[in-house]
């Protein structure tokens, strides 16, 4: 008997480990929209949390992702993240991936913002995102088909309104493509690109979230954004991530006079949770400083930071002999995005999310540093498991629209224009009026549901799409707030 098919849009730690978990059993189809290792995923610099040294708990990390997330997690979300971590670091361990540990084999422990305890398991120095992509994507058994550079356009629903597919499209000359499929797993991350200034990969413009959105599926806390405080800026634009580890290892924030910015605003100063540094931050660059992380407490940090010390060379940062870097707030995270339950399931049937494109409300409203390639973890095996649980009971028939790659009718605005008005409005203080302006701004595009096949213009129509949906949850939330106020 053929195997049933499951599509895995996206190859980040969610979609891999998804596609590992089902590979045995199933016909697996992972898509990417550019090379494989183009993902957050190998971005990720800190690590991953897990309370697995003798002196914490789960019960420790469990508290520390309430605190940070201001306690508006799904907490049995939490619950499941904190009370699995130990095993998914073991099953690592064990399948040969090496985390960073002393001479002697001793696991080593980064310490990052929020966190009561030192329990960030990093690989490579600051390279753990890469090296973590890199061993899931060699385990990859030969029956799973990569397609990569086939960024997909839309879900296809079948009679039903089951998932049954998806169209596709090869980047470089624009073919379309349909595919079938039994179950369909959305794994294509954040949706960091719709603001200019921001830490995450270039093919991170929330495309599955929008592909959700237009076949209806529900989503929850779309206007819940982390900024993360210290991208490194230059020549006026953020070129990467100065990792919350460096802080870890005595860094400070000081403006440009070495005033520590920190100092009084929480009881943790730097290491305080990324959404109050990040307030400060922004306040003190409205007030006209200019922001540095000052390294002169760290020690060994070249050997400590390899990929950072790289990015900062590249751009002929003078940090060794100023032993400061010059960082701003940017966007890094998206809490919120396609909700599900536990187990991945969307509210489309046999439509599945995990990762950073899904919202399970395990971070609440502010993600636990390293909190994130975690979830992907956890998530990622219970929706597989989920699947196997499943059964399709009869063969399902995608609807293919009948009009298909058609590219006119759409009018978008140019990428940089959107990207600064969603910053405008989206960033890290809001107000009705910029909400409003961005709403209006976005009415006078047309973005309908017709086949794009060029991916400029389709991820400027999802992004205008998300930005939309976003504006509309921050303005309810805004308006909610002003109410229980006066109330
Ligand atoms: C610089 C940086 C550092 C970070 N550091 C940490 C850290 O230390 N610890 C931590 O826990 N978290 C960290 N994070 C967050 C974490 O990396 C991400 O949240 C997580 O990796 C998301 O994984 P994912 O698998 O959901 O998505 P991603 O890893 O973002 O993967 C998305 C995938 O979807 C594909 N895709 C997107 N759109 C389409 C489409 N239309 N068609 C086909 N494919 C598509 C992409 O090609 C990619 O393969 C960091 C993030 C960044 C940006």
């Amino acid at each position: 008997m053929a195997k049933e098919k499951v599509i895995i849009l996206g190859a980040g730690i969610a979609g891999s480990q998804a596609a590992l978990e089902l590979a045995e059993d199933y016909d697996v189809h992972i898509f990417t929209k550019s090379a494989l290792l183009a993902s957050n995923s190998a971005l990720a610099q800190g690590g991953i949390a897990a309370a697995v040294h003798p002196d914490d708990e789960p019960l420790s990390h469990y508290r520390d992702t309430l605190i940070a997330g201001h306690f508006e997690n799904n907490r049995k979300a939490v619950r499941l993240l904190v009370e699995e971590a130990p095993h998914i670091i073991e099953e690592l361990r064990q399948a040969g991936f090496l985390f960073d540990c002393t001479p002697n084999g001793k696991l080593l422990f980064g310490l990052e913002g929020a966190h009561s305890a030192p329990r960030i398991l990093h690989a490579g120095g600051d390279q753990t995102g890469l090296l973590l992509t890199r061993f899931l994507h060699d385990r990859f058994p030969a029956s799973v088909k990569l397609h990569t550079y086939e960024m997909a356009s839309s879900i296809l629903l079948d009679q039903d309104g089951h998932a049954a597919g998806i169209r596709t499209f090869t980047t470089k000359d624009g073919h379309c493509h349909f595919y079938h499929c039994d179950h369909l797993i959305i794994a294509t991350g954040g949706a960091g690109q719709l603001f200019g200034n921001t830490s995450n990969d270039a093919s991170i413009t929330g495309d599955g979230i929008a592909m959700a959105i237009q076949v209806g599926a529900a989503i929850r806390d779309l206007s819940a954004i982390q900024f993360h405080p210290t991208l490194y800026f230059a020549n006026g634009r953020a070129v990467g991530l100065v990792s919350e580890a460096v802080r870890g290892q005595g860094a400070v924030l000081v403006d440009q006079s070495g005033r520590a910015l920190m100092a009084g605003e929480h009881p943790l100063a730097d290491l305080a949770p990324r959404d109050i540094v990040s307030k400060v931050l922004f306040r003190a660059q409205n007030a006209g400083c200019s922001i540095f992380l000052d390294l002169s407490k760290v020690t060994d940090f070249e050997a400590k930071f390899p990929h950072i010390t790289a990015m900062l060379d590249e751009n002929q940062e003078p940090f060794r002999q100023t032993k400061k870097i010059p960082v701003q707030p940017g966007a890094h995270f998206l809490m919120g995005g396609i909700a599900t339950n536990l187990s991945g399931q969307t509210s489309v049937p046999d439509l599945y999310a995990i990762g950073e494109a899904a919202s399970t409300g395990v971070h609440g409203s502010n993600r636990l540093a390293s909190n994130s390639l975690l979830e992907a973890f956890v998530f990622s095996k219970r929706a597989a498991d989920q699947i196997k649980r499943t059964t399709i009971s009869h063969k399902k028939m995608a609807i293919i629209p009948k009009k298909d790659c058609l590219s006119g009718g759409v009018s978008l605005p140019e990428r940089t224009l959107l990207q600064e008005k969603v910053r405008q409005a989206l960033g890290i203080e809001r107000s009705e009026e910029s909400l409003e302006h961005l709403l209006s701004f976005l009415k006078a595009y047309s973005f309908p549901s017709c086949q794009v096949v060029d991916s400029d213009t389709l991820e400027r129509r999802n992004m205008c799409i998300l930005a939309a949906r976003m504006a509309e949850n921050a303005l309810t939330q805004l308006r909610q707030t002003e109410i229980e106020m006066r109330s």
